[in-house]
């Protein structure tokens, strides 16, 4: 879709254009038509798909089109770290650059008076991340109480980095009647509640890590009981002779007994998670990629610091809480144009999960009874019993985007940072 046809106004699409842009981006199909209608919006969308143009974008056009003419500040975007905030505020320069509007960005870890100064000129964006911006709020160096749109990008990281407490004090300082966007990577449980206190009557927008999972991966359900699985995996693993397999658990203690599990049952196994050394992790890692050990037993926070691309099989033993988590998982295969094999074993506690994939996926995935191994119509739906969060602190390992965080915040957060 081409830009001109989402109701941006000339200026708006003068800068678009002299970016180089020719199609707006899925996010940004989806996004500025909503926002510019004033809609609040959570959408799920991660770095790369064009977020950052698909709120600043309508986000100015708000701006222009509203009534107030004394400066002040009329849009805050809170963002997990200072290099995001520093692109944020570029991004409203670029878009804005024919618009009449300044944008400050205020972070920790460099002098607050320059920031001071700044914002005594009049700023009507502020781009910030959440310690430093109550840095300012408590002395008074800043007045959000003009703000009219208020957007959290990469939400997720901000809880991750223990900024939930901080964001909760500056909505306090925000007036009632504002207009909210929130984007994150992903919407677990706890986004959803942020999202539930923070949105309006939200629309929900979601755009797939890098669109959907690569091409050539062969998706499968297989439905099956709760107590089968150990005896279903090990009768796959057998009977098609996968030799190198990558299994994903969602608990640390899910992934240690599956792999004690399939060693009895004779298929040589190792487990890697978060309370096993950083040692032991790249051993087990070894002792897989050169064949030692034939089945690999991971959660997804463990399995993300490693490179383990291009397996020939990813089974989902249990599926994930996070739907991107699965798209995630069975990238781990089908790499680099080799044909990847990725199964998951569903039993009936799990369909609601599976329903959120395919939402995700935009598409069912083909479903394989196997024979001697058909669910029992009589068993009932059980709640997943949660381990221990196996969230990682988001970004931990991006290049480019070091964590970081606003000053003041250090102490604060390293309490609240969790492990996995
Ligand atoms: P973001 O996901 O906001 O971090 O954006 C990722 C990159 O895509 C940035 O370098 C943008 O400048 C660029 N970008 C944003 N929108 C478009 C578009 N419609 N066409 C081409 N590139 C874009």
């Amino acid at each position: 879709m081409l830009f001109n046809q989402l109701g941006l106004s000339a200026e708006l699409l003068r800068a678009v254009e002299k970016q180089g842009y020719e199609q707006a981006t899925p996010i940004q199909q989806q996004a500025i038509p909503l926002i510019l209608e004033g809609r609040d919006v959570l959408a799920g969308a991660q770095t790369g798909t064009g977020k950052t143009a698909g709120f600043t974008l309508p986000l100015l056009q708000r701006l222009h089109t509203g009534t107030v003419n004394r400066r002040r500040v009329r849009a805050l975007v809170l963002t997990p770290t200072r290099e995001l905030a520093a692109q944020v505020a570029e991004s409203v320069r670029t878009y804005g650059q024919f618009l009449p509007y300044r944008a400050v960005v205020v972070y920790g870890g460099v002098s607050i008076n320059t920031q001071i100064a700044k914002l005594k000129k009049g700023a009507d964006v502020v781009v910030a991340t959440p310690g430093r911006l109550l840095d300012h709020l408590q002395p008074g160096t800043i007045d959000l109480r003009a703000i009219e749109f208020l957007v959290l990008d990469e939400a997720d990281r901000m809880l991750d980095m223990g900024f939930i407490r901080d964001i909760r004090k500056i909505m306090k300082a925000l007036p009632a009647e504002r207009q909210n966007l929130l984007f994150s990577a992903t919407f677990s449980p706890e986004i959803r509640r942020l999202a539930a206190d923070l949105l309006d009557s939200p629309t929900e927008i979601r755009i797939a890590a890098n669109g959907k999972p690569a091409e050539g991966i062969n998706q499968l359900v297989y439905p099956v009981d709760r107590e089968r699985k150990r005896e279903l995996l090990s009768h796959r693993i057998g009977v098609e002779n996968w030799r190198q397999v990558l299994v994903f658990t969602r608990t640390k203690h899910g992934a240690n007994r599956l792999a004690k599990q399939l060693e009895a049952d004779g298929i040589s196994s190792a487990a890697i998670h978060g309370n096993k050394s950083q040692g032991a992790r790249i051993r087990a890692l070894d002792d897989f990629k050169t064949g030692k050990v034939r089945v690999l037993v991971a959660t997804d926070v463990a399995a993300r610091g490693l490179d383990i691309d291009r397996l020939p099989h990813v089974v989902n033993f249990e599926l994930p809480h996070v739907p991107e988590d699965y798209v995630h998982r069975i990238g781990r295969t089908a790499r680099a144009g080799n044909e990847g094999h990725a199964v998951s074993l569903v039993c009936i506690d799990e369909h609601r999960l599976l329903a959120d994939i395919e939402k995700l996926l935009g598409t069912r995935i083909e479903k394989e009874v196997i024979p001697g191994y058909a669910p029992d119509p009589r068993v009932k739906a059980e709640p997943i019993t949660r381990g221990r969060s196996q969230r990682p602190p988001r970004g931990g390992g991006k290049p480019g985007r070091p964590k970081r965080h606003s000053g003041g915040q250090r102490k604060r957060n390293t309490a609240r940072r969790r492990t996995s």
